[in-house]
């Protein structure tokens, strides 16, 4: 048989048998011998019907008659394998012309690789269908391993996991005996630990064809022959970085080797069952990125309000109370800014171990924000509420070890209890935050109990915060100025810009009202930016016009100092413009500068380097350290006007006014002071050699306008006003 048409069949992939007249196969190529499973000799000379089911001898002949030259015939057909059960094919028979030895040609169309590949498809669909929905891992694995018995009946399926221990856990069998699952499950992997356990152990496919005799089943083949499981392929389930987390297994019930078909659908549901494993571990994550905090591990916003829900619904049932607190750390800013974030983190993860170990089991301990930790406290009363926030404070005060440095925190607590404040757990919590404000706002570690008091007051900063926040929009703040007068001669030393509010329903507004709810809602920055920028249009407008004012001084506050790009804008302001940087002043408070911060050092050296006076507000109110004014560079130093108005009655204001002036004079730096009402403490003022004054006794804050009058109508005054 060397024709051509013979040598083309050999390398055609389609299977082609030769069959004669009486259905006898004459001859076969390659193919067909791979799709039968036997080699091409052995099938021929054996009758059509052996491998087709459908040919049996009676059915040839009519088939065989029917045709005649030339002509084809179609048929849906089972094969008969050499080695295992049958399966789905598509035969096309065509009539040769002539030859009588071969005078028919069987086209078999691709049984295994089109039939079964379409097996496989649809497998791999279905699987992957099911992961799409969600639907639960073991119910997929075992779908898989049902559908691949129906495929090929002839085995069993098992997907089995290792553990962190290295042990064996069956994680799907639907029909293998529970018993048998049971007997392995825990088993650990090995060089000689059954087919399964041997390929976890090395990464590795391993084909054992007879369970009796095989010693890799030395010790497991009790378990299974009983069964009557007696041949086992396990491939190892891969994951993408390459260890090998669990396996597919099949078994079989006669001792034999996996075929073709087998192997391939091994590897596809190796591969399927790896992506499936994936998916439920991506599920994991992100259910935890969902309800845990990932820097401390504990529960996250959300799943504080479903403990709360669940807490709060329990209470009730058994009319108990629970506890809401919400901690917060007062200095937190200050450690993430000087220390850096990393300490911050570490900060955080230390306050959350040690908050755990003092809260009771049943409790749900969350953190809900940067520094801000919340508790739900189920059967909690007053009582112990507060014995725990007492605890608590003591535990944030006990200092940190932070890059090989002690810090020392404190803590802020706020409390609201069910069912006396509130009924549903969002207003418990927003309640125990107005309480922990109130907490802060009394000082550093301190704790509160909500109140309805509490509630009216924060209603209306909050109405006084949306008021603001439209009177910045519609730039309807103005600014009034102070001047301030050198005391030797009188001659203007600069005027303070002072920020004036009137809301046309609630009226004039102070700023130590204004300014302390700006700061607390951040609007200080917007607010701190536009009063920088009114006062330097202001000046430089007298500037051009001629009005003698040397110098304004503009207030800042604390959390500006805290904004990096604060040197920048004031920068910018002189640039547009066109002033000296001499001719500004920056008032900041003594307390701002105390908290001993890299960020707020760094901003002030800026700004002193842009060539703007810095003076220290207020000073003589804070916890004063001397210290701090030879490390900052200050120029001016701002006599709180509580020293000044008690002058004449109080010794100790005095001596202490006097001792303000003569460190003031030591460090080369302008005192002013504030408040001076009355003609006798501006002479014990001037007696001291104090530099500088301002109060109602020269003149109060005034309107630009009716501070140009003021200037006209001084005696010394010589230039005039637009
Ligand atoms: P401060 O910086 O200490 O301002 C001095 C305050 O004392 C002003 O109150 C001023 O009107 C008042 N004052 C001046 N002379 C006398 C006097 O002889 N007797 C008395 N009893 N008071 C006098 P004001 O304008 O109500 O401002 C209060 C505070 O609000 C200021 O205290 C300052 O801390 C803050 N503030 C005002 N404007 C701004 C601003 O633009 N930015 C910032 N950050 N804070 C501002
Ligand atoms: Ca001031
Ligand atoms: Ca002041």
């Amino acid at each position: 048989m060397q024709d051509p048409f013979w040598l083309m069949a050999q390398q055609y992939a389609l299977a082609i048998l030769w069959v004669d007249v009486h259905g006898v196969i004459t001859h076969v190529n390659e193919a067909a011998g791979c799709l039968l499973g036997a080699p091409m000799r052995q099938i021929m000379g054996k009758a059509v019907g052996d491998y087709i089911v459908e040919l049996q001898p009676r059915a040839w002949s009519a088939l065989a008659a029917s045709l005649v030259n030339g002509k084809t015939a179609h048929l849906n057909a089972t094969i008969r394998m050499a080695n295992e059960g049958s399966a789905a094919a598509e035969a096309h028979i065509q009539c040769l012309a002539g030859d009588s030895t071969h005078a028919f040609a069987l086209f078999l169309q691709g049984v295994t690789t089109q039939v079964r590949t379409e097996d496989l498809f649809r497998l791999q669909h279905n699987l992957l269908e099911s992961l799409s929905r969600g639907e639960p891992i073991e119910r997929l694995l075992d779908q898989l391993c049902i559908e691949v018995e129906r495929m090929a009946p002839e085995l069993l399926c098992s997907v089995i996991l290792v553990d962190g221990q290295d042990r064996v856990h069956v994680v799907a069998a639907p029909s293998i005996p529970k018993s048998y699952s049971e007997a392995i499950d825990g088993q650990p992997i090995g060089p000689k630990a059954g087919s399964c356990g041997t390929a976890l152990y090395f990464n590795q496919p391993v084909e054992v064809s007879d369970i009796a005799h095989d010693p890799l089943w030395e010790n497991y083949r009790d378990m299974v022959l009983p069964i009557g499981l007696v041949a086992c392929w396990s491939h190892p389930i891969v994951a993408r970085d390459g260890r090998a987390v669990g396996s597919f297994a099949m078994y079989y019930r006669q001792p034999r080797e996996p075929s073709d078909f087998h192997k391939q659908m091994v590897e596809v549901c190796s591969r399927l069952v790896a992506i499936a494993l994936e998916r439920g571990e991506a599920d994991k994550r992100l259910h935890d990125l969902a309800f845990y905090d990932p820097l401390t591990g504990l529960p996250n916003r959300r799943l504080l309000l479903d403990r709360g829900a669940v807490a709060l619904a329990n209470a009730a049932h058994a009319t108990a109370s629970v506890a809401v607190l919400l901690i917060d750390f007062d200095r937190f800013k200050t450690v993430n800014d000087a220390l850096g974030h990393d300490a911050g983190d570490a900060f955080l993860k230390t306050m959350a171990v040690r908050i755990e170990e003092v809260v009771r089991q049943g409790d749900t301990l969350a953190r809900i924000g940067g520094d801000e930790f919340a508790a739900v406290l189920p059967s909690c009363d007053v009582h112990q509420a507060s014995q725990l926030a007492q605890r608590l404070i003591g535990i944030a005060a006990s200092p940190v070890a932070l890059n090989a440095r002690h810090f020392t925190g404190s803590a802020s607590i706020g409390i609201s209890m069910y069912p006396d404040d509130a009924s549903d757990f969002d207003t418990l919590l927003r309640y125990a935050d107005m309480a922990m404000h109130q907490a802060k706002a009394a000082g550093r570690g301190n704790y509160r109990f909500f109140s309805r008091e509490m509630n009216a007051e924060i209603q209306e900063l909050a109405a006084l915060e949306h008021a603001l926040r439209d009177a910045l929009a519609q730039r309807r703040l103005n600014l009034h100025y102070q001047p301030k007068l050198a005391l030797a001669d009188g001659e203007m030393y600069g005027v303070e810009a002072l920020a004036r509010w009137y809301d046309p329903q609630l009226g004039d507004i102070s700023p130590s009202r204004f300014i302390p709810v700006a700061e607390e809602t951040g609007l200080i920055h917007e607010l701190g930016l536009w009063v920088l920028d009114e006062a330097c249009r202001q000046l430089a407008e007298w500037r051009a016009a001629g009005v003698p004012v040397p110098a304004i001084e503009v207030n800042v506050s604390a959390r500006q100092l805290t904004r990096k790009e604060l040197p920048a804008l004031v920068e910018d302001a002189l640039r547009r413009h066109a002033l000296p940087p001499s001719t500004l002043i920056l008032e900041i408070t003594e307390s701002s500068v105390l908290d001993d911060n890299e960020r707020v050092r760094d901003t002030l050296s800026k700004l002193s380097a842009i060539g703007v006076k810095l003076a220290i507000d207020d000073f003589g109110t804070g916890y004063s350290s001397l210290g701090y004014l030879k490390r900052f560079p200050v120029q001016e130093l701002k006599l709180d006007q509580s020293f000044v108005c008690h002058l004449d009655e109080r010794q100790d204001d005095r001596e202490l006014a006097s001792a303000v002036i003569h460190i003031g004079r030591a460090l080369h730096l302008t005192v002013v002071a504030e408040g001076i009402e009355h003609p006798h403490q501006l002479d014990f003022l001037r007696a001291q050699q104090c530099d500088v004054g301002q109060g109602f006794y020269f003149s109060r804050p005034l309107s630009p306008h009716d501070l140009c009058r003021w200037i006209a109508l001084r005696p010394a005054a010589t230039r005039s006003c637009p």
